[in-house]
């Protein structure tokens, strides 16, 4: 079996890019080129009539744009329809119709002039801020002057394309990549765009494979030609051999073979029978499973262990790579969020250091690692926070034990962000910091430790290993290591409950959360997001939509009543019983 090295680092004939759109794709290239407007600045001598041509095409743009929002919502859902409506919105702002109509009248220049230079300026102000999503906002604007200046020229835009193909263009407005997609396209290539762009954004929500952000696709590939289109990794191949092709058309049917088993539930949400909502994220254990936090139905990554790169690279990385590796994460979730957690080494992890240490679950681990190594600490800081420009990353600390871990580790953030400052490099100031809630001390403060930070996960694995005094991986005391344990679920019910109180999310991402038969208890207890292994997510949705949230509550207070492991238990598979719910634990 060929590897994902042997085809893309050998390979001459790829074109690379930014993966868009997850999915594979093998087609015809149909090479997409817009007729660009030219504007005249021509005198114009009937001001009124000059005024109405204006009204007029406003008026068109309008009915245009709302077409396409109502296309858009059905097909992508009112948020991510909302760009369509915002840019409704510039067509309806007073101001800037009041300076267009003054400007015709103190000017007498012709209306299409008028219109491309006023709103050239708004352009020219975001494409001169320096945050990369104002840039794409820029983008969006283009798509409307040129819509209103088109329809003052009163020339219509064709987008019939007759057969499936991969479409390579320059650039798209969201407005063509919504046309273009009813056309049975296969797959989008551009030139330009970010991950931000909203035909980057509108691809994913139509499940369309698309790499944007390739420079000169447009300049490489022909009409008609044969290519490999790999919205996961960001790739085009053109002119592919046998062995590529046979290479991606086994992959291609994995992929669909997978999704038909997970069809029915995959992309549901997760509702109880009696509608609460109840959100499942991915947790990423090794870089494989990047491609399934999309096809498995979750809400992006609620837990990357960054300490695998550890694992994989058999080394410490640079922040350089490192920010590599976080920005390529967050590009491939994106819109959707990332919650990167800073490297917890020690206890049984990736031994790095010579630290000697007797008890190295209770030694110099995770937070207290970082907080001894500085350096160390504030490269990671400052790789997360470069990779968090599109805004999607969420930072997350280990093994909080005292709130001065967290302001130590809040004052080593800021000082990273001014560095970054300093050096006028663009990161996302509002990224968002939470804490794991694994160790009991940080369990009994919750409330405290919640007023600190941005979110709460509750880590079971070590949570109840500490709360039971029993090593996680030690086969003599494993049946010591009790998730049922009444002490781990008034535990978990205490956080959740405390955390609720100063109204801070709180997720739980430890294993406990990928057991079905734990479901309904910790919905009962009143968790509401779950972060579990991404295979898993069809699994636990289904689970959801067996039982109602009412009854859950019921089987939490129950079970907290309980004294009893075993009874507690028992009690659980009675629920499962009653509510006809196959016992799928440990399915995958
Ligand atoms: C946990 O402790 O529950 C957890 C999610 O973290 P890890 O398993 O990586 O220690
Ligand atoms: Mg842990």
């Amino acid at each position: 079996m060929k590897t994902f090295k042997d085809i893309y680092k050998k390979a001459a004939n790829k074109i690379g890019g930014i993966a868009a759109a997850p999915g594979i794709v093998i087609g015809e290239v149909y090479l997409f080129t817009k007729e660009k407007l030219e504007v005249s600045k021509a005198d114009i001598t009937d001001v009124e009539e000059a005024k109405k041509n204006l009204y007029d095409a406003l008026l068109r743009s309008k009915k245009e744009l709302t077409k396409i929002l109502s296309i858009a919502r059905d097909k992508m859902g009112h948020s991510r329809a909302a760009i369509f409506e915002a840019q409704i919105m510039v067509l309806d702002d007073p101001v800037l119709i009041e300076n267009i109509v003054k400007r015709i009248e103190e000017e007498k220049k012709q209306p299409e002039y008028i219109v491309n230079d006023e709103i050239s300026k708004y352009q020219k102000m975001m494409y001169d801020s320096n945050e990369s999503y104002m840039k794409e906002r820029a983008n969006d604007i283009e798509d409307i002057k040129n819509r209103i200046v088109r329809n003052l020229q009163k020339k219509r835009w064709q987008s019939k394309i007759e057969h499936d193909v991969v479409v390579v263009s320059e650039t798209l407005t969201p407005a063509d990549t919504l046309l273009l997609s009813r056309n049975k396209v296969k797959s989008f290539v551009m030139n330009h765009g970010g991950l931000t762009s909203h035909a980057a954004i509108i691809s994913r929500s139509l499940n369309i494979p698309a790499v944007v952000g390739t420079r000169n696709a447009t300049q490489i590939l022909k009409d008609g030609q044969t290519v490999i289109v790999d919205g996961f990794h960001g790739y085009v191949i053109y002119n592919p051999s046998e062995k590529q092709l046979k290479f991606f058309e086994q992959k291609r049917n994995r992929l669909v073979e997978i999704q038909k088993e997970l069809e029915e539930f995959t992309f549901k949400p997760a509702i109880t029978k009696d509608g609460k909502e109840i959100q499942f994220f991915a947790n990423v254990d090794v870089t494989g499973e990047i491609d399934m936090v999309k096809t498995c139905g979750a809400k992006g990554i609620g837990l990357y262990r960054s300490e695998q790169i550890l694992d994989e690279m058999g080394t410490f990385p640079s922040e350089n790579e490192q920010y590599k590796i976080y920005s390529n994460l967050a590009t491939r979730v994106f819109p959707d969020p990332i919650t990167i957690r800073a490297f917890d080494i020690g206890g049984d992890k990736f031994k790095f250091f010579e630290y000697d240490e007797p008890n190295p679950f209770l030694g110099l681990r995770g937070i207290r690692l970082l907080l001894e190594n500085p350096k160390l600490f504030k490269e990671q800081i400052r790789a997360v926070l470069r990779a968090s420009s599109n805004r999607n990353i969420k930072f997350m600390l280990p093994m909080i034990s005292t709130i001065g871990e967290i302001r130590k580790s809040k004052e080593l953030i800021t000082q990273c962000m001014n560095e970054l400052r300093k050096k006028k490099i663009e990161f996302d100031k509002d990224m968002q910091i939470g804490i794991m809630v694994e160790v009991p001390s940080a369990a009994v403060m919750t409330k405290e430790f919640a007023a600190e930070v941005d979110f709460l996960s509750i880590g079971t694995n070590d949570l109840i290993q500490y709360l039971m005094a029993v090593d996680r991986g030690n086969d003599l005391v494993a049946d010591l290591y009790q998730e049922f344990s009444p002490v781990v679920l008034r535990t978990i019910k205490m956080i959740v409950d405390d955390a609720k109180l100063v109204n801070k999310p709180v997720s739980l991402c430890g294993e406990m959360a990928a057991d079905t038969l734990a479901m309904p208890l910790l919905v009962g207890l009143g968790l509401e997001i779950l972060s579990i292994s991404p295979a898993t997510i069809p699994y636990a949705k289904k689970i959801i939509t067996s039982f109602k949230y009412e009854d859950a509550r019921k089987l939490a207070e129950k079970c907290l009543s309980s004294c009893y492991e075993d009874e507690i238990e028992k009690t659980i598979e009675k629920f499962f019983e009653k509510n006809n719910i196959v016992r799928t634990r440990n399915i995958i």
